[in-house]
């Protein structure tokens, strides 16, 4: 049962919102103005809906960087990883895995799923990434999933790979 109900340490420099004092962060440096400038206006509007798809979910902060912007409630469960002609590509964490062909990359961490999407009209962030997205939000985000099952600090001893069944992921070569 760790579930973790601090509040979020505040920086006093930058405000940055993170889990424990001090932790390493881009402080103040990277802002999603910055990340924004010079975009035109459809990449603005990709990047527009899925901002208000994470703020439909609940209040969030944001994590600026140099190339990316992530999204936490008290950890980060999602980001925007790139913004171009191209279409905007974000990804999203959940402790199980999706079974839809739009996704177009999962990549497997520990008993956590990223999920990758790229999207290149703003009306692909529809009612169905908006569910994605809350469940994000949900159990990742705000740490729900480790309410249940096993502790995740509980790695298997060496040799007891046996009792590991691990697939290859799905990688969909989407685009
Ligand atoms: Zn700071």
């Amino acid at each position: 049962m760790a579930v973790d109900a601090r509040p979020l340490w505040s920086c006093p420099r930058c405000g940055a919102k993170l889990v424990s004092r001090g932790l390493s962060h881009s402080c103040g440096r990277f802002s999603v103005a910055g990340f924004l400038k010079g975009r035109d206006s459809r990449e603005r509007a990709l990047f527009g809906r899925f901002v208000a798809l994470v703020a439909g979910c609940g209040p969030y902060h944001v994590a600026p960087a140099r190339t990316r912007v992530a999204f936490l409630v008290r950890v980060r469960f999602a980001s925007v990883n790139r913004l171009g002609p191209g279409g905007m590509d974000v990804h999203f964490v959940l402790p199980r895995q999706l079974a839809s062909t739009r996704l177009r990359r999962i990549d497997r961490v520990g008993r956590l799923f990223v999920h990758h999407l790229r999207v290149l009209r703003p009306e692909e962030f529809d009612a169905e990434v908006g569910a994605w997205l809350r469940e994000s939000y949900r159990e990742y985000g705000e740490r729900r999933w480790l309410r249940k099952g096993s502790p995740p600090a509980a790695a298997p001893p060496a040799g007891a790979g046996a009792a590991r069944r691990t697939r290859g992921g799905p990688r969909r070569s989407g685009g």
